[in-house]
């Protein structure tokens, strides 16, 4: 092979197979880079969905403050808020940091789920929303990917207080209780808005809390046990 100017060329040596004990990593877990994150900062779009997300937070009535977006390794929240109460004045306790849109979530769950039941099972009104996690930089409890808390958009939810009215710790409840038929309904209609959502029976990891999350999946696949 002789190259434009005149000297000889080597062919190109072939590539090397594809290791088949490597294989690539799923897409959602691999890390950005640095041109991927160069290239976000300066997306005009998505500062605006940002602004509107925050303005539609003030909007539904949050108690909450904006926080600088979070880096730590492969584990980022890029439009985090630290919520104290959802509508209505109903507490977050504690105030937990989690991505603006799915403390919007948390609020429609709040709003058009647990107020709802809670009225028809318990009679009562919701006052507080208890948290054992939000953000945390760690893996999922089975398996090696990164957890949604490690996004900022999932949370536990150890249970919930009421007016006038003992509360309720997410558990087991007593079959036919009316504790049951609340916890069984919001757990389900969770499923609406949140992709993922596992509370007792799923598997042992979750016997004292329902995780939510919303993982993007293909084709709006949900996980809800
Ligand atoms: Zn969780």
């Amino acid at each position: 092979m002789i190259a434009e100017n005149g000297m000889a060329q080597a062919p190109m040596p072939p590539l090397p197979p594809p290791r088949p004990d490597r294989p690539a990593p799923p897409e959602d877990n691999r890390e950005p880079t640095s041109v991927e994150e160069a290239a976000k900062e300066k997306d005009p779009a998505a500062e605006e969905a940002a602004a509107a997300c925050i303005e539609r937070l003030t909007q539904l009535g949050l108690r909450f403050e904006k926080r600088p977006p979070v880096q730590d390794n492969a584990c980022k929240v890029d439009n985090p808020v630290s919520v104290s109460a959802l509508a209505d004045g109903i507490e977050v306790s504690p105030a937990s940091l989690m991505e603006c849109s799915f403390a919007e979530g948390l609020a429609r769950w709040m709003k058009d789920v647990v107020a709802p039941r809670t009225s028809e099972h318990l009679q009562s009104a919701p006052t507080k929303l208890l948290i054992g996690t939000s953000y945390e930089c760690r893996d999922q409890r089975s398996g090696s990917k990164l957890s949604e808390h490690a996004f900022g958009n999932g949370v536990d939810v150890m249970g919930f207080e009421f007016d006038k009215r003992a509360p309720v710790g997410i558990k087991f409840q007593t079959e036919g209780s009316p504790e049951a038929a609340f916890q069984s309904a919001v757990q389900k209609e969770a499923c609406a808005i949140f992709t993922t959502v596992l509370g007792p029976g799923s598997d042992s990891a979750h016997g004292d809390h329902l995780h939510l999350d919303m993982r993007k999946r293909k084709a709006d696949y949900r996980i809800c046990q």
